[in-house]
């Protein structure tokens, strides 16, 4: 074959902060410090930063590849340490913080973590585990010199500050194959140990153009972005990477994720889009609506990591009037799979109809193929009514779980043809429009039929005296199973058990209704804001329904 006539360059993330340098090295990073100020500063700032990282990580020896922990919230720092660890070829290891110590320990023994870098609201945590991580040889406190007391200094710790400062800004980011390991995430967990997913700086490069295409993210320079994502879960859904190849302004909340900090923080600084999880998003919601404020530039919202309450979804869109939209993803796809963006041939159709297409999952972005099969591996049709396992490939979806020590040869990974099954179950409609119904593990089989529970969870979640609800399946001899609804009720709300499962008549089939409602305090969530629904059916595993 003939070859194209163009340059052949690496897809590397130090590219991205280098741009970000050069072309907009004066858009300013605002971030909420661990201190409670607001901390402002550039990409130029940034990228000549993150040159002294990648400094202090070679003069600590570590070899390529070698991993550097993080332990911290979404912040300047954090990002410099995104470009200086990936950018001179090591790996960057996003830890999340809400996992138990002992989790905590095991990740960081598992990826043979060599520098552990944390915010200081974690000094308790890393008290807590520094006996139980022996190949850790630095420990850096993300603060200056003056945060940390003598008892801290005398213990081994150094700032972050005094670290980089002894440290040049001059440095050459080095060219290597784009294959190479940029960063490493740990699946949550809920079932099992978790699993490490390793991502490079192509799938890194390559996800973070998709993410910002105007039917994905639709990120611009004229923006003002705050991830309320987490940058230690699935590095921000990308965000931080795409944000700087777009040269928009980023905005940081830190530690504080409530809805009274985080509108503060739209209000102050012209946030034009945001992106969260749905309990985060409805914290923000509640507390505009109790205070009746507006949130002045805001212009775009994502809604992901957990299936949208469409109550939600139409607060943002109707009451707001901001783009809000449905994606789906998870931390073995980088995250962006499918976002539920309208086309063209759609505007025609009635407001219902547009909105039962918003309340998808969505359709994918180029760059990710998917499709549904049956228990047998039979794919399925996209009719949008038969569900099946949601499988993907792609430019940014995992090959095989990443296994440092060799002790996990059956962690697994996707098939020869490159199909990792996702363990969601979903429909496809002929437009591409996936909706997940369940995860594999979740969907409740009765009579031969699979139940959706996540339908069953959002029609409840849509009556005003529900907080929270999660749907389970319980045997039944004749059913094999039966949906059952675990209801958190909101304070002072006195629906009973008849006035809810009144409230689906009509709504779904008499069959699909819930067998019996069981008001709880509450219901176990996990460390990425999850309903842990393994658990919750392990604390109704004495529960059993009348015949
Ligand atoms: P994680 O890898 O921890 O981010 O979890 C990924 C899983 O979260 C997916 O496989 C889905 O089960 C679930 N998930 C993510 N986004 C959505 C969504 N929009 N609707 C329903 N489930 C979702």
């Amino acid at each position: 074959m003939l070859l194209g006539h163009m340059q052949d360059r690496p897809l590397l993330i130090s590219d991205i902060i280098s741009f970000a340098e050069r072309h907009h090295g004066d858009a300013q990073i605002i971030s909420r410090r661990v201190e409670g100020d607001l901390h402002q500063t550039t990409y130029q700032d940034c990228a000549s930063r993150a040159r002294q990282v990648a400094n202090a990580v070679e003069a600590e020896g570590l070899a390529v590849s070698d991993r550097v922990g993080t332990i911290a919230w979404n912040g300047y720092r954090h990002l410099e340490l995104y470009f200086g660890v990936a950018g001179a070829g090591r790996v960057l290891h996003t830890i999340n913080p809400r996992l138990h110590a002992d989790q905590v320990a095991w990740i960081i023994n598992h990826a043979i973590d060599q520098i552990i870098c944390f915010d200081l609201s974690f000094l308790e945590l890393i008290g807590q585990i520094r006996g139980q991580c022996p190949a850790v040889k630095a420990w850096i406190a993300l603060c200056g010199p003056e945060s940390l007391s003598d008892t801290d200094r005398a213990s081994g710790l150094i700032s972050y500050e005094e670290w980089i400062g002894a440290q040049s800004s001059a440095y050459h980011w080095p060219a290597f194959d784009e294959h190479g390991a940029a960063s490493l995430c740990y699946t949550s967990g809920t079932t099992g140990s978790p699993k490490a997913v390793l991502y490079s700086h192509r799938s890194t490069v390559l996800h973070a153009y998709a993410i910002s295409l105007p039917d994905a993210m639709g990120f611009s320079a004229r923006d003002s972005i705050l991830p309320l994502v987490p940058m230690f879960h699935v590095n921000a859904w990308g965000i931080p990477y795409a944000a700087s190849l777009t040269g928009a302004k980023l905005v940081f909340p830190g530690p504080r994720l409530d809805g009274q900090s985080v509108y503060e923080l739209i209000a102050a600084e012209g946030v034009t889009f945001i992106a969260g999880v749905p309990t985060v998003l409805q914290s923000l919601v509640s507390h505009a609506d109790n205070n009746k404020l507006e949130l002045a530039d805001l212009r775009r919202v994502i809604v992901g990591g957990a299936a949208c309450p469409p109550a939600l979804l139409r607060n943002l869109r109707e009451r707001r009037q901001l783009d809000a939209i449905h994606a789906w993803g998870m931390t073995e796809m980088s995250p962006l799979g499918t976002l539920s963006m309208l086309k063209r041939k759609h505007e025609k159709l009635s407001y219902d109809e547009q909105w039962a297409l918003r309340e998808k999952q969505g359709r994918a972005v180029f760059g990710v193929d998917m499709k549904i099969v049956d228990d047998e591996g039979v794919e399925m049709p996209w009719d949008g009514i038969t569900p099946g396992h949601l499988l993907v490939r792609g430019h940014w979806v995992i090959t095989q779980y990443f296994d440092p020590t060799g002790d996990r040869k059956d962690a697994g990974g996707a098939d020869a043809q490159g199909w990792f099954a996702t363990g969601d179950v979903a429909t496809i409609d002929a437009d591409g429009f996936m909706q997940i119904t369940d995860r594999s593990k979740d969907v409740i089989k009765s009579g031969g039929e699979w139940i959706s529970s996540i339908e069953i969870e959002n029609l409840a979640m849509s009556h005003p005296d529900v907080a929270l609800a999660a749907c389970i399946g319980v045997p039944h001899p004749k059913w094999d199973e039966r949906p059952v609804l675990v209801v958190v009720l909101k304070p002072g709300a006195t629906a009973d058990r008849d006035d809810l499962l009144a409230f689906y008549e009509g709504k779904i089939a008499k069959w699909q209704i819930p067998e019996d409602v069981i008001m709880v305090d509450s219901i176990p969530i996990g460390a990425t804001g999850k309903i842990l629904k393994a658990r919750l059916r392990d604390m109704m595993k004495d529960y059993h329904l009348e015949q």
